[in-house]
Formats: structure tokens, sequence, C-alpha cells
């Protein structure tokens, strides 16, 4: 009850001239399309005060453009203006989603997002990028071996030029094409050490031998560093050994982490190897965003963060919010709370087969809360209660602090009914997580992760949530 009154306090205090939050929401084709796009943002400013809409205009897959069909192409449901797209290997017909025939959802939304005073940004979602179509194998990642991997997560390679020069051209496309106001480019992969180690939610089930990336291109660009690519790639091959035996049960005569460690003293090229791959993930942001800045400075450029980032120790060193900040306007952590609690089990139970194999899960739960600074249920329940709105406030406060002095907002995405196998959200969840990020601090709130999935009983306790705090 103190709590409470405290919250009132606050929100009382921020109510009197506070100014307006960036109140977003992720949205499929599919409704717009559908029903038109005036129904459905009538509907999400009544129930939430949305007031930026996060269309997700390309994508291969088939959920996230809010479809489901077995034959389902997926791409860009814009218009695709040819002149933008030089030096790629991929064609109009490549990327060109065709699944509502020659509907574009941008030239529908955009005049009536503008009449009801709402922004639009393009949400654009390059993981599970559409494989094997057209020449796609050219820009493709290779993996130890020098095949093309099969499993997830894969994609493009972000050194391949043909790759780069594909999304620099979509990104200009989006921007002297049409009246947008803002782009947010996702990706949720990470480089070879973390695939390796299956160190994500759902990774038991990734391949080690089919990390990436090991193409020519990235071969080159390790070369220019003075990088030994051999060695690198003796050194994956030395992890997936380590990784396969742990799956199968086999510990290590010297434990798990003294046989990890010693594993990467031996190679050090394996850490060398990871931070290439990062750091031209971060070049692939720059490029992204000097490139839209260059045709429309306005616009609002920014990422949308895997959830990983709340998982593994790894990816959240990589993803160094001081280092993006040098060219985000804005960044999305991924703050999923509800479905945080079956993922973080799932991240303990991949990573408990390798890296932290010596330790029992629910000691592993207690080391990972203190070095993730988070302070949860146990872990018998937390897929069925997840992670609490105390997550969202210092995951949000964190990121505000590692950006302080810099133009960057942050923007955490709030969970409302993302699925997953037990917790549900309630208003009250998407309420108490909502206010959590606008206590911490932050400038707006993505509702997340798409429309088509949010209970409008939910949708409204983020509304609520933005009237309580005085943000709307
Ligand atoms: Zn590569």
């Amino acid at each position: 009850m103190k709590a409470a009154a405290g919250l009132a306090g606050a929100a009382l205090a921020q109510g009197q001239g506070a100014a307006k939050k960036m109140v977003g929401i992720q949205m499929e084709v599919a409704p717009i399309h559908d029903r038109g796009p005036g129904k459905v943002l009538d509907d999400i400013q009544r129930l939430a005060h949305v007031n930026t809409i996060f269309l997700g205009v390309f994508t291969y897959t088939d959920t996230r453009a809010g479809v489901r069909k077995p034959d389902f192409h997926g791409g860009n449901f814009a218009a695709v203006h040819p002149q933008y797209y030089k030096d790629t290997p991929l064609t109009p017909a490549d990327m060109r989603a065709t699944d509502f025939g020659d509907y574009d959802v941008l030239a529908a939304m955009i005049p009536e997002a503008r009449n009801r005073g709402m922004k639009t940004f393009c949400w654009v979602i390059e993981d599970n990028f559409r494989p094997r179509f057209g020449k796609t194998d050219e820009i493709w990642e290779r993996d130890l071996y020098g095949r093309i991997p099969e499993r997830h997560p894969g994609g493009p390679c972000i050194n391949n030029p043909g790759y780069r020069n594909f999304v620099t051209g979509l990104m200009e496309d989006y921007a002297r094409s049409y009246e947008i106001d803002g782009i947010m480019w996702g990706s949720e992969r990470q480089g070879a050490l973390g695939s390796s180690l299956g160190a994500y939610h759902n990774g038991a089930h990734s391949d080690p031998g089919q990390v990436a990336c090991f193409c020519r291109f990235c071969e080159a660009k390790g070369r220019r560093q003075g990088i030994d690519f051999e060695r690198a790639r003796q050194g994956y091959q030395a992890l997936e050994k380590f990784v396969r035996a742990g799956r199968g049960g086999t510990k290590p005569r010297d434990g798990y982490f003294v046989t990890f460690w010693r594993i990467l003293l031996e190679y050090p090229e394996i850490l060398a190897w990871e931070m290439l791959w990062t750091r031209s993930m971060r070049e692939h942001y720059a490029a992204i965003y000097e490139r839209v800045k260059s045709v429309r400075p306005e616009l609002q450029v920014g990422w949308h963060i895997w959830h990983n980032i709340s998982f593994s120790p790894f990816y959240r060193a990589e993803q160094d919010y001081a280092e993006l900040a040098k060219c985000s306007d804005y960044i999305k952590p991924v703050l999923y709370n509800n479905c945080a609690g079956e993922r973080m089990v799932s991240y303990l139970e991949s990573v408990g087969q390798n890296v932290f194999g010596d330790v029992p899960k629910a000691e592993m739960l207690q080391f990972e809360s203190r070095i993730m600074d988070i302070s949860e249920a146990p872990l018998e329940r937390l897929p069925d209660v997840g992670l609490s709105a105390d997550y969202v406030y210092r995951d949000t406060k964190r990121a505000l602090d590692d950006v302080a002095g810099t133009k960057t907002a942050i923007w955490p995405g709030i969970d409302i009914d993302v699925p997953t196998p037990r917790a549900r959200s309630t208003p009250e969840s998407v309420r108490a997580a909502t206010l959590a990020a606008l206590r911490a601090g932050a400038q707006g709130v993505l509702l997340s992760r798409a429309y088509l999935e949010m209970k409008p009983k939910n949708l409204r306790g983020a509304g609520q949530a933005l009237e309580e705090f005085g943000a709307v």
C-alpha cells in the first residue's frame, strides 16, 4: 500500500507538466489490410492513447505479418522502387510481398495516421529472413564448414556487400518514397560464440556446427584486422565438441567452466571472431542510420534489441547501449516481462548443458539474478508468473543510465499477450509494467509485440498506466 501511495505521488508530480510520451504499438500488415487503417487506429487511440504506429512493413515471417498460410512469401508490403536497389542480387520480385496483391500498406496508412495526429514508423524485421529463394544463397552466411546454415538463428551475412546494399537501399526507398516519421530495425541474431553455446532462449536446440559467419567476406575482413581465420575456425570446432559433449551429458574431466575457459585460452581467436561480428553489426546499424539521415535528417532511427539482452550476460556485454547511442535516436530494449519467465528458464537449461553445467539450476538462477541485476520468483514458479514489473523498472533504468548525456531516447518494449505456454498477461500486469517503465524515466513505451496478439482489455491496461502517470 505504501508503494501504491508512492506511485500515486509520482504520477501526480509527473502529471504536472510532464512532456507527452511516445506511445507506440507494433502492428502487423494484415489488420490494416483487412479492416482498413481507420478502424484500427481509432481502436488503439481509444484504448491506449497510441500516437505512433510501428508498422511491420518488411518481414518474411507469416505470423509477423498477421497471416498464416503455407505459401506465404512476405517481404516488402509497400511498393518497391527499383532505382534504390543497386549492387544486390535480390530482385524486386524477391523483395516485394505479394500476399495481398499489390496492396501498399504505407500508402494506405500514412494519410489516415496523419489525420489523427499519429506518426508512422517502418518496423523492419530482419530475423528469419526468408532463405533459399531467388539469389539469396549469394548473400547468406556460411557456417564453420562453409555450408549455408539451415537452422535458427541464421540469415544474410552483415558483411556481404550485396546484403548491405539491399538494406541501405530499402531504407532509402522508405525515406524518399513515403512521408514516414521514422524507422526501427530489428535483428534477433548474435555472433558465433553465443550461438555455439546456445546462450539464448530455445538455444538448447541450436547446432554448434552451424554457427556463423565464416563466409569469404568475413574471412577477408578478419584478415585485414589481423585475425587468423583458420585458428578461429579451429577454436569454434573445439567449442562445438565441448557443446555437443555437454548436450550428450558427458561432464568434462575438469568440469564445464574450466574446460570452457581453457578453450578460450587456447583459442583467443574465438573472442576476436565474436567481436568481429558484433562490431560488424554496429557498422550495419551505422550504415542504416547514415543513409536515412542523409536523405531526411528529421526521421527518427533506432533499434529493437533482442530479448536475449535480459538473459545472456554474453549478449548483454556485446549490446553496449553507450556504444550504440552513437548512431541511435532511440533504443527499444525488449523488456517483455510476462513471457520472460519461460524464456529465462529455457536460457538456463541451455547454458546449463555447457558453460554453467557445473551449477545446479536453482543456484544458477541466483547467480544469474546477481549478474543481470534482477530479483524474481524461484525457478519452479518463473514460467507461471513471469518476471515482475520491477524487472522492467531496473532494465529501463539501466538503459537510461547507459545512454545518459546522449540524444538517445529509451522506449522499452512492453509485453502485452506475447504468447508463452503458461504465464498470462492481465490488465494489471500490463499496467504495472507500463508504469514501471515510465517511473524509471523512459521517454516512451512501445506496446509489443503485435497488435493482433493483444486482448483489448490488456491493451487498456497500458492506457490506464499512461493516464495515471499523466503521460498523455
Ligand atoms: Zn560473413
